[in-house]
């Protein structure tokens, strides 16, 4: 046990490979790559999963948030894109990702802070940052931890904002016995390999509740008509690829067991860890959690040095993320900062995310701990 990495994709492999072959040898016998059978079949199984009218594959989950906000302009605004004037509510602290498919999709990302308990938007901050022309909110389950769902809904409604779910790190959790996805005008997926639904490559879904939406969201998503050779609005080649789909497949079947498991390795950390003064351990009771990562906070500037202390231990660990948006070039003039992001800003200099793959066993969890312990005293 001298080596434990980040993520070890194989070992999941390993587990899971049968199951995994024989869906990638069916493609394999009808050849039919593009939106072939497993596409439909995913989508459809994915959809029970969720309890969710609808859902539609797509390339990456970079691609379902863009895709997402622009069906969304073409149905509220009648336009093919949002226009700068038009403002979306998300936070500073999530993937790029997030605020790129707000400026991709023509509109202005307005970046409000978070909650220090649970990294995710304050919905405070999202009352407070309205204007008049804020047309949507973004909310990051981010980590696997649901966002305040009820209030945030009720932000929307009560000012009439669509609320699109980015739940790329949060496949499968819930808010209130209801599937995350399914809470809010739409869901954006992302089966990034290493997520919690991860395929062998780049993948991703959109779902909604919503006919229009979802129809729009299939158009652009190829191409941007029902008809490739006679299309309505500007699209996308961005399709789900039939053989990621056929992983998704024989992977689904694992994803309640494996979230928890995480549940269980999270648990397992915080037992372990308690009391040890110089890091600050997630907000790990809550039942809308499923660990995409466990993430603990170093203070007073001894991340770095831990992270280097865990590495030359063997240890594996990540910093998600270093970077708020609203420092990046990329935002900088094209974005609106909320009146203070010391939380956002904080969280990027403190947070150190540890192996949680869900096939880790409890002494190699231990075993991390126990260097932990050692190199942050
Ligand atoms: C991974 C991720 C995305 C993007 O998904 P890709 O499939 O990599 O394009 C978007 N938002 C968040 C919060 C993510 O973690």
């Amino acid at each position: 046990m001298s080596r434990i990495p980040i993520l070890d994709l194989n070992r999941e492999y390993a587990h899971m490979q049968g199951a995994i072959d024989k869906s990638i040898q069916k493609c394999l016998k009808h050849q039919q790559w593009i939106l072939g059978p497993e596409v439909a079949e995913f989508e459809k199984k994915f959809s029970e999963y969720l309890s969710v009218k609808h859902c539609i594959g797509v390339s990456s989950g970079t691609d379902a948030l863009v895709i997402a906000l622009r069906a969304l302009a073409i149905k509220i605004k009648g336009k093919e894109y949002f226009t700068r004037e038009d403002k979306i509510i998300t936070t500073p602290f999530t993937f790029t990702a997030t605020g790129d498919a707000i400026l991709r999709a023509g509109a202005t990302p307005v970046f409000v802070d978070i909650d220090p308990q649970t990294f995710n938007i304050d919905p405070n901050q999202i009352e407070e940052a309205l204007t008049p022309d804020v047309v949507g909110i973004i909310p990051v389950h981010l980590y696997g931890q649901a966002c305040a769902m009820d209030r945030i809904c009720a932000i929307g409604k009560k000012h009439n904002l669509f609320v699109l779910e980015d739940v790329a790190q949060a496949c499968g959790g819930e808010w209130k016995n209801r599937k995350l996805g399914t809470l809010a005008d739409m869901g954006a997926f992302s089966f990034f390999p290493s997520k919690n639904l991860g395929c062998f490559g780049d993948g991703g879904m959109i779902s909604t509740h919503d006919d229009r939406l979802a129809e729009l969201s299939r158009m652009l998503m190829k191409h941007g008509g029902k008809d490739k050779y006679n299309v309505d609005h500007i699209g996308y080649n961005a399709r789900l690829d039939t053989l990621q789909a056929a992983v998704l497949l024989a992977k689904l079947k694992y994803l309640d067991k494996f979230n928890m498991r995480r549940k269980k390795i999270a648990a397992i950390y915080s037992k372990e860890l308690e009391g040890i003064s110089s890091i600050l351990l997630p907000n790990a009771a809550s039942e809308s959690h499923v660990f995409h990562q466990y993430t603990i906070r170093v203070s007073d500037g001894k991340r770095d040095q831990l992270q280097t202390r865990l590495k030359e231990s063997g240890i594996g660990s990540m910093v998600y993320y270093p970077v708020p948006l609203h420092k990046m070039a990329v935002f900088k003039d094209r974005s609106v900062v909320g009146k203070s992001l010391t939380y956002a800003e904080k969280a990027a200099q403190e947070v150190l995310s540890l192996p949680i793959e869900p096939l880790l066993a409890k002494p190699e969890i231990v075993y991390v701990c126990r260097k932990l312990i050692r190199v942050s005293v």
